[in-house]
């Protein structure tokens, strides 16, 4: 460990006082190298400020330049003892933490997190000293999980889903093979009585949607384990029927005279594949 040092003589950003990114890319291979050869784990946190575009729109660009430099100040300080803080590009910070694994990664983002929340930034607007709050996001990637090529698009990647997650928190990058996978909901109306139960997995054959894919009508299921199909008439819109098999589980069915309704758990990826289907059979039905 004694061997590897960041560098310190740096010329700083002048905006957040931090090293900038051109430090960065000559770091990271070097503390990559170093650190592999120790066989110890690295860890980058990527950060970014949640609606930083407020602060330039709302208080102007002198308040936004403050901001990130007490956010840039906040975050150097927290990991001053086992890493360094670069500006990334603008209002995107990464952190480089030696000898850290990701749950420890995980830990100290969540730590500089609740630092910066819970941090108030004195400004005077119109003559009046205000307090302004300032949130971030985190995403984390270790090498003790990630290979140290992927190691940045990957804390990248987690920093992604904390944004998409609802902001104000950070997100240890998992691999794709380890993702939970989720489930999306789909409403069905079949407009036949059917023999298909709740709890089973069934094929919907031939399918359209008149608005989004999480509301369709069914005009044949299939159950795989008698292999039986069954059918339903009614109109068909202008585009036609979709005929690809979609795969889920069924439930809370709710049967009305002739109609059948349920909801078919699939897998979340699916509804992509589903509007594809739905755009080829427009396309090919003019
Ligand atoms: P999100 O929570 O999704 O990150 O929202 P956001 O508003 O932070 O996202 P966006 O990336 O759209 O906005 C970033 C803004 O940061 C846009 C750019 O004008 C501003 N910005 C980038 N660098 C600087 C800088 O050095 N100073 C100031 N004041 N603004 C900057
Ligand atoms: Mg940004
Ligand atoms: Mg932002």
């Amino acid at each position: 460990m004694e061997s590897v040092s960041f560098p310190r003589i740096v010329e700083l950003d002048t905006v957040t006082g931090l090293p900038p990114r051109k430090m960065l890319d000559h770091d990271l291979p070097v503390l990559l190298r170093s650190m592999g050869v120790s066989g110890l784990p690295m860890c980058s946190i990527m950060i970014d400020i949640d609606h930083f575009k407020k602060f330039n729109d709302d208080y102007g660009h002198d308040i936004g330049d403050l901001v990130l430099r007490h956010v840039s100040s906040l975050i150097r300080k927290a990991v001053r003892f086992r890493g360094e803080a670069y500006r990334y590009g603008g209002e995107e910070i990464t952190v480089l933490m030696l000898n850290t694994t990701g749950a420890e990664g995980l830990a100290t983002a969540e730590r500089i997190c609740s630092i910066v929340g819970n941090s108030e930034i004195m400004t005077e607007v119109d003559g009046a000293e205000q307090p302004l709050s300032v949130r971030i996001s985190l995403g984390v990637a270790s090498t003790d999980t990630v290979a140290g090529s992927a190691l940045l698009v990957s804390s990248d990647r987690a920093l992604y889903n904390a944004k998409s997650n609802g902001r104000n928190q950070a997100i240890l990058f998992r691999s794709d093979r380890e993702r939970v996978v989720t489930t999306t909901v789909i409403d069905v109306h079949f407009p036949s009585r059917t023999a298909i139960t709740g709890g089973n997995y069934i094929l919907l054959k031939k399918w359209f949607s008149r608005s989004d894919p999480t509301d369709i009508e069914a005009r044949e299921i299939k159950d795989p384990n008698t292999d039986s199909s069954e059918f339903a008439e009614g109109p068909v819109p202008p585009f036609g029927l979709v005929e690809a098999e979609i795969r889920g589980r069924v439930s809370a069915i709710e049967r009305r005279g002739n109609h059948t309704y349920f909801r078919f758990e699939v897998k979340s990826y699916i509804i992509d594949l589903m509007f594809k289907y739905i755009q080829d059979t427009r396309n090919a039905n003019g």
